[in-house]
């Protein structure tokens, strides 16, 4: 009898091996049943209520079904689907952030990665609380106001109190109209009373790729290090949210192992977290391995293409569409456009992978964790989107208001995102081209700005969103929120 139970909480009965491979072949099996399909489409496709739009998502089968398929009118429909649910949930807008490096000190094995322990010629560097004023100073120069901070796991170099006082020092620092409103946190899988902690000291979501969901592969690609354990690793979320942590970010390091195992697993992730918790991921991230210090991409046997990437993007878009997805700079800008458009809602910017990057002149090389295929300037990117239709959003004000895991679903399943979601993004638009932007950034966002009110659909919330936007370009008042 099969282990899997998306209700357990042992890492291999809710990602089930059998069940993952049960699945593959029934997708093979139908990667051509054209009834099947159109029924699957159906089933994701957005339908209209009173309130707005709602969507039912589909199980790892059914979104495994439609990643197998090969039948070229039928992607272009996931292709079409994927869309309309972008549109439904998120709108045009993209959220911006960064990621912020604090140390690459590491214990770990991971063999894709440049700071596993063996690598002896890379420089070890972990930022003074200085050094992170100083490079939050630097990302606030920038615009930015969104962070993912970064770190290898070495509980001597970085124990869990490193992390808190970089946390409490970034939210300290204001350099002129700047600040930090919602840090995010990229670190290695904890304990519950961490995940506690890291909850009281204001963190956003909680991030942590699996990398593998194949068991086999994880224990040979963390052949060392505590990340070596897979249960732990991979039962990490759980302890978040039970430390009371409710967004958090899923993520598969794609190119290790076959796409369409790690596909179902960590669809079945999202399952899980919705079956035990009540709520599935805040965001799922899509990282591609890259070139990096002592790794060579083309010795893992698992690359992607750009097409079948597009595929994973858009079948995750159907798959789970009230969950946030995130596109790094490891992706060229073409690639970026295209994922765009496909479900992507939030994107870096300006990004530099390096600990103490941001405040030098020139990219440092040194101490990078992979290289940026995307490398141009902040308000490049914020420029980019706007002529590609895409409103840059800087808000942070949903974990401000207490709108995490299930009250953010609920803003979204009922339409609200219009009233909420869209004025706060041209509220925070307006801060960035006031503070930070070129004079044609500045230009194009207040024609984009001006456009976009009109789609507010309550007077009220309309009228008050244009007087803070006329408080934001005449005064130094900052940070509005609906
Ligand atoms: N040490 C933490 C952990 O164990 O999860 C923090 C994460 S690390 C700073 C961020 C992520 O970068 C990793 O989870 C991994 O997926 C990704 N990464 C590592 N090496 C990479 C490479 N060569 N190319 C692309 N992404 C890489």
């Amino acid at each position: 009898m099969s282990l899997y139970n998306p209700k357990s909480l042992k890492a291999e009965e809710f990602i089930n091996d059998e069940e993952i491979r049960e699945t593959l072949a029934y997708a093979e099996a139908n990667k051509n049943n054209s009834e099947l399909i159109d029924q699957i489409l159906e089933k994701a496709r957005p339908k209209k209520t009173a309130l707005g739009h709602v969507c039912a998502g589909l199980t790892h089968r059914e979104a495994s079904v439609l990643l197998a398929c090969e039948i070229p009118e039928k992607i272009e429909k996931i292709y079409k689907i994927a869309e309309e649910i972008k549109l439904a949930f998120y709108g045009n807008r993209i959220v911006i952030f960064a990621p912020l490096y604090l140390s690459n000190y590491c214990v770990n094995g991971c063999v894709y990665c440049p700071y596993h322990m063996k690598n002896k010629h890379i420089p070890r560097k972990k930022l003074t609380q200085e050094e992170v004023r100083a490079e939050v100073t630097a990302l606030q120069d920038m615009g930015h106001k969104r962070l993912a901070i970064e770190a290898g796991e070495d509980p001597v170099n970085n124990p869990l109190e490193y992390i808190l006082d970089c946390i409490q020092t970034i939210y300290s620092v204001h350099h002129k109209n700047g600040d930090i409103r919602r840090v995010n946190v990229n670190i290695a899988a904890t304990t519950v009373e961490n995940y506690r902690r890291l909850k009281e000291a204001g963190i956003g979501t909680y991030i942590l790729f699996q990398e593998t969901y194949h068991k086999e592969s994880y224990l040979r690609l963390h052949p060392t290090g505590p990340k070596h354990d897979y249960a732990y690793h991979t039962e990490a979320m759980d302890r978040a949210m039970q430390g009371g942590i409710d967004d958090v970010g899923l993520g598969v390091l794609f190119g290790l192992e076959m796409y369409k195992y790690e596909f179902a697993g960590l669809i079945m992730h999202a399952e899980h977290l919705e079956a035990v918790h009540g709520v599935g991921p805040h965001t799922i991230s899509v990282p591609r391995v890259k070139r990096a210090d002592d790794i060579d991409p083309t010795s893992f046997d698992n690359g992607i293409d750009d097409d079948t990437f597009a595929k994973i993007t858009a079948c995750i878009r159907l798959a789970v569409p009230y969950t946030g997805m995130i596109i790094s700079t490891r992706e060229t800008q073409e690639v970026r456009s295209k994922l765009l458009r496909l479900g992507i809602s939030q994107v870096s910017g300006g990004s530099r992978t390096s600990v103490g990057g941001y405040t030098e002149e020139e990219r440092p090389h040194d101490t990078e964790q992979f290289d940026v295929s995307d490398q141009r300037s902040l308000d490049e990117v914020v420029c980019w989107l706007m002529k590609n239709g895409h409103i840059p959003s800087f808000c942070t004000a949903c974990y401000r208001e207490g709108r995490t895991g299930d009250r953010f679903m609920s803003l979204c399943k009922n339409g609200q995102i219009l009233n909420c979601c869209h004025p706060n993004a041209l509220m925070t638009l307006s801060e960035y081209l006031e503070d930070y932007a070129s004079e044609e950034t500045k230009k194009i966002g207040y024609e984009m700005i001006e456009k976009e009110l009109k789609c507010i659909p309550k007077k009220k919330v309309r009228e008050l969103a244009m007087q803070n936007i006329s408080d934001i370009k005449n005064s130094n008042r900052r940070d509005f929120r609906f």
